[in-house]
Formats: C-alpha cells, structure tokens, sequence
C-alpha cells in the first residue's frame, strides 16, 4: 500500500472493469467509492467530497455525459476523466467540450490512466497553489468555495449565486481570454436558451462590485473576444 493520495468516485456499470479500478487504485494509495448507476453517482457526488471522479459515458439511469454536465454547472474544478468506448468519438468531443479534464479509451492499461489521474490531480494541486481545495486566490482577489465568500483588498463582496459561479470560472482560468461563448457554456450551461449579452450584462455586474474606482481592474475587455482576468502590474 502506498501513501493516501485522495478520494475518486468511481463510475462504471461493468461490475468487472469497476472491480479492477477499485484494486489497482486502492493499492496505488487512493481511497475508493464505486457506483454502478448515472443517478447513483449524482447522488453520491452530492454527498460525498471527491479529488477525482472516474466516469463511464455509457450508464443506466442517466448517461456519464449528462452527469458530467449537471456537475459541471456548478463545479468546474474537480476533475473528471471519462472512460469511453473506442469507437465513440461523439462522446469524447461533447465530453471535452463539457469540461471533461481528459477521456480514456476502453480497454485501457492501467498504468496509462494512472498517469492521466495522476495529472489531472497535478494540474488541480497547481490551480489551488494553497493546498486548500475551496480557496482560490488571485492578486488582492481571494474566494472560498465552500463558505461563499468573496474578498477583495480585505474587504468583504456580496454577489449573487450566478455572478459568484462567473468569478469563479474567470479566476480558474485567470491570464486566459475566455469568449462570451466559453464563459455562458461553462456559467450558464448548454441549455441557456438566451443570447451571449447576458454574459456582458453579469460581467459589469461583477466588475461594478469586484473593480472598485480605487482598485487596479481584475476583470478586462478583449475587444472582439471577450473577456480575461488578470492583474496590470
Ligand atoms: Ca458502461
């Protein structure tokens, strides 16, 4: 047994291929939960506190797809890798498209998606330099996931439940120009059924409390892109 190296969810309605992911993974030092139904794994994701999920696309009760876009709408950091069928190239784009953190093909070595696991959970230890999963910080800028609370320059910003998931995505992804249609896929979800103007809209929302007159702005315009976080020093 190696050293504990955090929780995943696994995912997987093949009792066989489940079986072999919870050995190899509990040997490897991770701490495991399977579960063999798309409603199942809602839940026990609702329920449980995971460093990684582990995902099948092909499930009863409802598909890995659907799953990782319902956990999508409100969680972009945990990172989920998707287990597919080789010939399903549909599902591997709509998986990444839908923030998939990577996929990998069945059947798979089992050294190759350790390595994947492995870094995914690198990237996630880096995005949260803290080792403090609900904290992300960036400049004078900090958010805490878990209580919802916002601090900029020490003093505290009261933000809706939508403005707060806007500024989260923006501060995951600071230093990167993100598009109107990035940012309403990852906020809002595939099934908005409104134009990209909303974004524009929660974006002067957010700034009007986040980037006080007295404050270096956070969040800036790309003209004809969209919009990026990022500090001007
Ligand atoms: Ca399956």
């Amino acid at each position: 047994m190696s050293t504990y190296k955090g929780t995943i969810l696994v995912v997987e309605d093949e009792e066989k291929i489940a079986r072999v992911l919870e050995l190899e993974l509990e040997y490897e030092g991770y701490s495991v939960t399977k579960v063999i139904d798309g409603l199942e794994a809602l839940e026990a994701y609702r329920t449980g506190s995971w460093d990684l999920i582990l995902l099948d696309v092909m499930l009863p009760g409802l598909s890995g797809i659907e799953l990782l876009r319902r956990i999508r709408k409100n969680d972009i950091l945990t990172p989920v890798i998707l287990l597919t069928a080789k010939s399903s190239v549909e599902d591997k784009v709509s998986g990444l498209d839908l923030g998939a953190n990577d996929y990998i093909t069945k059947p798979f070595q089992i050294e190759e998606l350790l390595a994947r696991i492995r870094a995914a959970l690198r990237i996630k230890i880096v995005e949260q330099p803290h080792n403090d999963s609900d904290l992300l910080r960036f400049a004078d800028l900090s958010i805490d996931q878990k209580s919802r609370e916002v601090i900029r320059a020490g003093e505290p910003i009261e933000l809706t439940p939508r403005e707060f998931d806007l500024l989260v995505y923006l501060m995951v992804h600071k230093r990167q120009v993100l598009s109107r249609d990035q940012i309403l896929e990852a906020v809002w979800g595939y099934d908005f059924l409104g134009d990209t103007n909303v974004v524009d809209v929660y974006i002067r929302y957010v700034r009007k409390k986040l980037d006080l007159p007295h404050l270096p702005a956070l969040i800036h315009t790309v003209r004809g892109v969209g919009y990026v976080m990022k500090d001007t020093k």
